[in-house]
């Protein structure tokens, strides 16, 4: 070849520390991303909105509120595609079968700059989701979110935090896969043991070959050997195709960049149990029902979501 090969291992780390670098925020590394970005990048790559902008979302709270006013089906007219955010839940059913009666726009199908509104099965799954504070983490909440609106299918990228950003989230797996494939290999490119790195080197810059392996046989079954996978989330056979192979995110490339453990409840650090007791209605319904706000969400904080101001109209 002429040229040395670096490792790819040592590519990878590279290419993970400078986005490390790029991407350092104490501050929001917590905070939840909308799970369906996470669940379908590609479909996402062109919607600008609260989905894929900003900070993520400081707790579930916040994250069932996104959903509500982006994704939920009964949350807005499928003809027309206005959504009811105005409107309290228990007012909505009313408001829409209003609407649709006077609704006389021409259909609107969602494109590839819309985020997506969920099918009549995730809202109904979606909308018997009942999060009890007490008993269940913020990750634990998020995988029943998953599970719910995909089933056992995975993530694309597993992990929840929106951190560090829909752009180079989907970048960083985007490289790290297309590198795997360019390569033809697949193991140990994140965590390579010290005897495992002269294979890596070996294959690091090969181009591909007769012996370059398709990725879509490199998912789940081939993944499933390799270590430190985060906790299962999901995708599977029934979702829309978006002609991209399906990637395991339980691969080490993306194992979680040096952010701590999850599961702790400090992502809810507002609680108070007492309110609690006066505030039952919380997680109800996958949404927030309550008129007080247990976490004090800024009014206005989920304004660029409210595109349809107008709820009788
Ligand atoms: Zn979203
Ligand atoms: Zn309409």
């Amino acid at each position: 070849m002429g040229t040395t090969a670096a490792p790819l291992a040592d590519v990878v780390t590279l290419f993970n520390s400078k986005v490390s670098q790029l991407t350092d925020d104490e501050e929001h590394k917590e905070y939840l991303a909308c799970p369906f970005w996470k669940h379908n990048p590609v479909r996402y790559l062109r919607v600008k909105s609260s989905c894929t902008d900003g900070f993520g979302f400081k707790n579930i709270g916040k994250l069932t509120e996104h959903i509500k006013r982006v994704h939920c089906l009964w949350n807005g007219c499928e003809k027309c595609r206005k959504r009811f955010n105005k409107a309290k839940k228990e007012e909505v059913d009313e408001i829409k079968r209003r609407h649709a009666i006077g609704c006389t726009q021409r259909t609107k199908d969602l494109t590839e700059l819309d985020a997506e509104w969920m099918d009549k099965y995730q809202d109904e799954a979606y909308g018997k989701l009942n999060f009890q504070r007490n008993k269940a983490t913020p990750s634990q909440c998020y995988e029943k979110i998953c599970r719910a609106l995909w089933g056992s299918e995975k993530l694309e990228i597993g992990e929840p935090y929106h951190l560090p950003g829909f752009q180079m989230s989907v970048l960083r797996w985007q490289f790290i896969k297309d590198l795997q494939s360019l390569c033809g290999q697949k193991k140990n490119v994140e965590r390579p043991h010290p005897d495992a790195r002269q294979d890596v080197a070996v294959v690091a810059l090969s181009p591909p070959s007769a012996e370059h392996v398709d990725p879509v046989l490199l998912s789940t079954q081939n993944l499933d050997n390799l270590s430190s996978a985060p906790p299962p989330f999901f995708r599977g056979q029934h979702r829309k195709d978006s002609g991209v192979w399906s990637y395991d995110p339980s691969e080490p490339p993306f194992t979680r960049p040096a952010l701590p453990d999850f599961a702790h409840e400090e992502a809810l650090e507002e609680y108070d149990p007492e309110q609690e007791q006066n505030n039952s209605d919380y997680y109800i319904a996958g949404t927030w029902t309550g008129s007080a706000d247990p976490y004090g969400f800024p009014v206005g904080q989920f304004d660029r979501d409210a595109e349809s101001d107008d709820i009788f109209g």
